[in-house]
């Protein structure tokens, strides 16, 4: 494990061994010696800054850059106003890639006051060509690129920028390289993110994650839970299990072992008391899962279903391979089976070839199911998919037209939904001080559900048990009654 590891023990004059992860720490003992000479020749310590955009995948990767960075001897920023930022990107909406370029304008005119500044970019959107062309050309102050593949070469990487001159650019493909045992910082001593896959293998039309993030591949089982034991060794009591289909975990692995079983064996782990999982596809998601969430007395009372539209001739399009019905049938058993479940969703408005119609049976669906909440968002066309390709793409004003309609169902349903918890008495795992009165705390019900409620700080990390008193649309406000 990467605890027992002392870089500065590694001589790093020596050739670089060829194997991981002890290459990485090789790297990781140089970085360190130039973080120390930097400092000492600026008289202070060096600063960096990660910025996340998107998904948890792309949190998590963010903990395991901060935690190269914070091996390095780099001390974290509260802004970019550091000597080292680095923009972990997404690309799954085209603002998404917008907001990166604009971002780095800003980050050029910070570098113009301090010229030792670094700047690098990774992540999803780093997988596109036409991205890199135009980095290369119009932000060329830019010292270091990698994508998705790669991540776990971060020290590398960071070592040859700090050795380098011009631009350290380093984009793969794909890869089939799971690397374990590098270090993560968290975002929280009380719950993390453990990646259980990476890539997607379903290419659902609208979606550009297979190209940005490969096929499938799984952890092996005795890495996850190795990764977990020690987790909670160290005082994490909730993990979220990731991955861009944790339904088809194992499926062409070396092992043998579905997600419903790695869950089983994860909720053996003692001392861990909370699990959570994103994101699962419909179409993979067993009667084996529900049975073993159904038992299950640490896995969490939600699960996330992205729906994406309730006509089945849009689901088709969409590559999604399941209908309207299946879906249905489906929430119902879930809901039948474990009536104290949280349902919630995705969806996508203005799809190609999404009519009014369509829009009015993904309302149906809405209603029907009764989802506590739904993540809604406008087609985002992609290039490089097959749906951006279609030639019937929805006029903008149609596809809000419908988003707003829609949206409005969501709300009504899951402002309805949330009453049912009124007055309960039940668990929450306490996250954080209130940002807005410090006498109150803020925790998240075994379903999602957020609620404030006044007390000490020192609960931050515990489970503690609340009466639900005031329901305030969407989060409820409530009254401490034990730890
Ligand atoms: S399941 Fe579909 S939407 Fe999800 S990451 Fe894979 S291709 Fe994209």
């Amino acid at each position: 494990m990467y605890e027992t590891i002392d870089l500065d023990r590694i001589d790093s004059i020596q050739t670089p061994p060829e194997e991981e992860p002890a290459r990485q720490y090789y790297f990781l003992a140089r970085c360190r010696k130039y973080v120390e000479n930097e400092s000492r020749r600026m008289g202070r310590a060096l600063t960096a800054r990660v910025v996340t955009f998107g998904c948890q995948m792309n949190a998590r990767d963010s903990e395991k850059l901060s935690g190269i960075l914070k091996e390095a001897g780099f001390q974290t920023a509260d802004d970019e106003e550091a000597d080292f930022v680095i923009y972990n990107t997404c690309t799954v909406r085209d603002n998404a890639n917008q907001r990166v370029y604009g971002r780095l304008g800003h980050l050029n005119s910070l570098k113009k006051k301090n010229p030792r500044m670094k700047i690098a970019l990774c992540g999803c959107m780093m997988q596109e060509p036409s991205v890199i062309e135009k980095i290369r050309k119009s932000y060329s102050f830019v010292d270091l690129i990698f994508g998705t593949h790669n991540i776990y070469k971060f020290a590398e990487l960071l070592s040859a920028m700090f050795e380098q001159e011009g631009m350290v650019l380093d984009i793969w493909k794909d890869t089939d390289r799971i690397v374990e045992d590098l270090p993560a910082s968290r975002k929280y001593p009380f719950k993390s993110g453990i990646n259980i896959m990476f890539g997607c293998n379903n290419f659902c039309s609208y979606c550009i994650v297979p190209y940005v993030r490969g096929r499938e591949r799984s952890r092996a089982p005795r890495d996850i839970l190795r990764e977990i034991t020690s987790l909670v060794s160290e005082g994490v009591v909730e993990v979220m299990l990731l991955g861009q289909n944790v339904n088809s975990y194992g499926k062409n692995a070396e092992f043998s072992m579905t997600f419903a079983q790695l869950l089983e064996e994860v909720e053996q782990i003692e001392g861990l008391k909370r699990i959570r999982f994103m994101t699962s596809h419909p179409k993979d998601l067993s009667d084996d899962l529900i049975q073993v969430m159904k038992k299950s007395t640490k896995i969490c009372r939600h699960l996330h279903l992205p729906l994406q539209s309730g006509s089945t001739r849009i689901l088709e399009a969409m590559n999604r391979k399941y209908t309207r019905e299946q879906y249905l049938r489906l929430a119902d058993k879930i809901r039948r089976e474990i009536p104290d479940i949280s349902l919630t969703t995705d969806i996508i408005v203005g799809f190609p070839g999404e009519e009014p119609r369509d829009v009015d049976e993904t309302i149906d669906v809405i209603q029907k199911v009764g989802f506590d909440n739904a993540f809604t968002f406008l087609y985002s066309r992609r290039t490089g998919t097959p749906a951006a390709a279609m030639a019937n793409q929805v006029m903008p004003e149609v596809a809000k037209e419908g988003f707003d309609r829609l949206l409005k169902v969501v709300q009504d349903t899951a402002r309805q939904n949330i009453l049912r918890l009124k007055g309960q008495v039940l668990d929450a795992l306490t996250e954080e001080v209130n940002e807005q009165d410090e006498h109150f705390l803020t925790g998240r019900l075994s379903n999602n559900t957020i609620v404030h409620f006044r007390g000490d700080k020192s609960l931050v990390g515990k489970i503690v048990k609340v009466h639900l008193k005031e329901c305030h649309g969407f989060y409820y406000v409530g009254e401490l009654l034990s730890e």
